[in-house]
């Protein structure tokens, strides 16, 4: 059984903060998380011989200790002995991870660990469209956005594209430290196999993930049947499949662009499996606009009423709904993912998140697809919500909860297995921050740390099931090079046809 030990790291668990611990991963799951002193006699012996086994007495990487040389710290390895920290204090890089065996060894002395981040919301086929420049005049609403640029886009990518879109995602997210995707595919003239040429990717860099294809009417009858159908074949294999890496839901787009033929088979479709759905809410104004003008029903009220609302649904975005639906979303126990910078830059309005929390409405956090970046997103809502309040403490009050503790239960709810944690028989998803806290760090002023210096640090190491993905900053299963040099050259291709 392959094995990481990640040693002496300033370790917040999810639910507390140990001032130095060591974390060792055995398999998939962690197998010990010891604090402090308690490391030396708790941790099972490792390698064959005495130099491998932790020694409180050498519980430091100070590579100029004497006695580290014989008694190496719980981290010490061959690299580690002849390439000390350098005279800044900061771990050299090739010293910080070695491999030993079946024992990866990474040094993550006065270095922050966390549990790796969960994105709630994102669209991987966005990938390549950095830099588009449109081909009509800018869009100056909501809906203009969409026909312009977003419904162009998804009409022109091949799966070539949707493949190179899914590892480019896949490696931001590991660099940015996420390690469990919700993604809401599109590709409306490549649909079948979309969902497992997604999933294929994101296996190979490592991702956990849950996908699901969006169902609209803009593209007609034909392109419904292969949305409900690359959804329900996708759903079936992955309730099939074994494991805890891959996850689905039945994608719909938003109430704009759904009849209430193309719902009602969609639902029905749904009725067979223990999955919930995925779906863009009141985005916009124009959502509600179209389902009052054709369906005299609000939003929330029409999904409701398709027996789309529950637990397992996540809905997106909710900016513009009423106090009605607010307590029919709370009532159904749905998910509703924030997504503020995505929401700044389409200059939609912005979601009260207190009055939604204050409803019971379940909330999470997400980035659109806009980066791949969640401390940058939770730094965003944080902001808007005190903008949006004028009271400065309004981002305190409902944001922190988001980035862990509420995505981290939406990702629980859906793979199964105590993703946010870090404690033994947890699930090894864990990030090594390049951050030293240069305050006092406690759970009272995480939060700050987070706002103030984690949103501009970089994860080093990033472990997802047990599987070292992101070695010292770097995809361990692709090169980036190669990949940027390929997505730019399809980015080009995919342009010209847009
Ligand atoms: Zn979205």
């Amino acid at each position: 059984m392959n094995r990481i030990v990640i040693s002496n790291g300033i370790v917040f668990t999810g639910e507390e903060i140990l001032s130095s611990a060591t974390v060792v991963i055995e398999g998939d799951t962690i197998a010990h998380v010891i604090s402090g002193d308690d490391s030396a006699r708790n941790m099972p012996a490792l390698g064959d011989g005495n130099e491998n086994r932790p020694s409180n007495k050498t519980s430091h990487t100070n590579g100029a200790s004497p006695s580290n040389r014989t008694s190496p710290t719980y981290a010490a390895s061959p690299a580690n002995q002849t390439s000390p920290t350098n005279g800044a204090g900061r771990t050299n890089r090739a010293s910080q991870v070695a491999n030993e065996a079946d024992t990866i060894y990474v040094d993550a002395s006065g270095r922050l660990v966390t549990p790796g981040l969960v994105n709630a919301h994102t669209h991987i086929y966005s990938a390549l469209a950095r830099g588009i420049a449109l081909k009509d005049p800018p869009p100056t609403n909501f809906v203009q956005n969409l026909e312009r640029l977003w419904w162009r886009l998804d009409r022109a990518l091949t799966m070539d594209e949707i493949r190179l879109s899914a590892r480019l995602h896949a490696v931001e997210c590991l660099k940015s430290g996420v390690t469990t995707i919700f993604d809401h595919h599109a590709s409306q003239r490549a649909i079948r196999g979309s969902l497992s040429t997604i999933a294929q990717a994101l296996g190979e860099l490592g991702l956990r993930a849950c996908l699901c294809f969006e169902v609209s009417d803009r593209e007609g009858a034909a392109a419904v049947a292969a949305g409900v159908e690359e959804n329900s074949a996708f759903i079936r294999d992955t309730l099939d499949a074994e494991g805890t890496m891959l996850r689905a839901r039945f994608g719909l787009h938003a109430s704009l662009t759904l009849s209430d033929a193309t719902l009602e088979a969609c639902t029905k479709a749904v009725d067979s499996c223990s999955v919930g759905f995925h779906i863009h809410v009141a985005e916009d104004k124009s959502d509600q606009t179209d389902a009052e003008s054709r369906y005299s029903l609000r939003v929330i009220e029409r999904l409701a009423r398709f027996g789309v609302l529950g637990p397992q649904t996540i809905c997106v975005h909710g900016i513009h709904l009423d106090e009605r639906e607010i307590d029919i979303l709370a009532a159904s126990s749905a998910w509703l993912v924030h997504c503020p910078e995505s929401n700044m830059n389409n200059a939609v309005g912005c979601t009260s998140l207190q009055e939604l929390k204050s409803a019971g409405v379940r909330l999470a956090l997400g980035t659109d697809g806009f980066t791949a970046n969640m401390m940058r997103e939770a730094l965003s809502a944080h902001l808007l919500q005190n903008h949006l309040t004028g009271q400065p403490g309004a981002g305190y009050n409902t944001v922190p909860d988001l980035l862990f503790s509420a995505n981290a239960a939406l990702a629980r709810e859906t793979f199964g297995v105590d993703i946010g944690l870090l404690c033994e028989g947890s699930p090894a998803d864990l990030v090594v921050w390049d951050y030293r806290p240069p305050t006092p760090l406690t759970m009272n002023s995480l939060w700050g740390h987070i706002l103030f210096g984690l949103v501009n640090a970089r994860a080093e190491d990033v472990i997802i099931s047990g599987r070292h993905v992101l070695q010292n900053g770097v995809p361990v299963s692709c090169n980036e090079a190669d990949l940027a040099r390929h997505c730019s050259l399809a980015a080009q291709d995919l342009w010209d046809r847009f």
